[in-house]
C-alpha cells in the first residue's frame, strides 16, 4: 500500500500546505482520509485519479478536515462525462451521517443522493471495517474533539496509523504500536501549544511509546517551520523521521 500526504497544513492558510488530506492506495482501494480545503486541487494536480476514489474517511468534524468534501462529491456528479456510476463510501466517527445530512440541508439533496451509490458508514472503536482488496480500517478515539479518531489501515501484518488531530494520549501510543508508518500531527511548538494538539516534544513521546518503523510528521502551523523538529523528536525517538510536505509518498510492500 502507498500512503501520500496531499495536505500537510492547517486552517492557518499557507501557499505551500493544503489543509488535511491523505491518500491510501492499495489493491481495489483508493481511500481518501480527510478532505480539507485545497485537497480537491491537490487531487487534480495528480491527474484524473480523483474520479475513482472508492472511500473517504474523515477523522473529525473540523472544517480543515472535510471542507472540500462537498466540492468533491459535486465534482463526481458533474465534473466529467459519462457521469460517475461507481459507488463511494463515506466513513467517519459517530455523527458523520448527521453532519452530511446537515450539509445536504444547506447545499441540496445531491450531497447524499448524488446519482451514484453513496453510503455513509459510522465507525466505532473495536469494530474494524473490511475494505475491498483485503485492507482493514480501524479507529481509536483521540483527545481533540468529542468525535475525533485516529485511523489504522492494515494489510496482513503491515500497518499505517494516522493520528488525525490529537492531544497527548497514552492509549494512542499503545494502540499505534507495531505500525510500519506512524503519521502524526505536529501542530505547534512548545509555548504556543493549545490543548488537543501535539508539539514536537509530544510527537517524540508518542513515537517513543509506539515505536513505529517510520515516523512522518504533518499538520504544521507556520511557527513549527522555525523549530528544529528533527532534533527535538530525535532526543526521544531514534527511528527515521520525515517532516512531510504536500505530495510526499511512502510505500509499504505487502509481506
Ligand atoms: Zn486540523
Ligand atoms: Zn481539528
Amino acid at each position: 500500500m502507498r500512503f501520500t500526504t496531499l495536505g500537510t497544513g492547517t486552517i492557518s492558510l499557507s501557499p505551500n500546505r493544503s489543509c488535511a488530506g491523505y491518500l491510501l492506495e492499495a489493491p481495489e482501494l483508493q481511500l481518501l482520509i480527510d478532505c480539507g480545503s485545497g485537497i480537491t486541487r491537490r487531487l487534480a494536480e495528480r491527474g484524473t485519479g480523483w474520479r475513482t476514489i472508492t472511500h473517504v474517511a474523515i477523522t473529525h468534524f473540523h472544517i480543515d478536515h472535510h471542507g472540500d468534501l462537498p466540492s468533491l462529491i459535486f465534482a463526481w456528479k458533474y465534473g466529467f462525462v459519462p457521469t460517475r456510476s461507481a459507488p463511494v463510501e463515506i466513513i467517519g466517527p459517530l455523527g458523520t451521517a448527521e453532519l452530511l445530512a446537515r450539509l445536504a440541508a444547506a447545499y441540496g439533496d445531491w450531497l447524499t443522493k448524488p446519482g451514484f451509490p453513496l453510503t455513509i458508514r459510522e465507525i466505532g472503536p473495536g469494530a474494524p471495517i473490511e475494505l475491498p482488496g483485503g485492507t482493514r480500517l480501524s479507529c481509536h478515539p483521540v483527545p481533540h474533539t468529542p468525535e475525533s479518531v485516529a485511523y489504522s489501515m492494515e494489510r496482513g501484518s503491515r500497518r499505517v496509523v494516522y493520528t488525525g488531530d490529537t492531544g497527548p494520549s497514552e492509549s494512542l501510543g499503545t494502540w499505534a504500536s507495531g505500525s510500519d508508518l506512524l503519521v502524526c500531527e505536529c501542530s505547534l511548538p512548545t509555548g504556543m501549544n493549545v490543548p488537543g494538539h501535539l508539539t514536537p516534544e509530544l510527537c517524540g513521546d508518542l513515537a517513543a511509546a509506539a515505536a513505529p518503523k517510520h515516523l512522518a510528521l504533518t499538520h504544521f502551523y507556520p511557527p513549527i517551520e522555525d523549530v528544529d523538529v528533527h532534533a527535538i523528536v530525535g532526543r526521544r525517538y531514534a527511528g527515521p523521521v520525515t517532516l512531510t510536505s504536500d505530495g510526499w509518498s511512502y510505500e509499504i510492500e505487502d509481506e
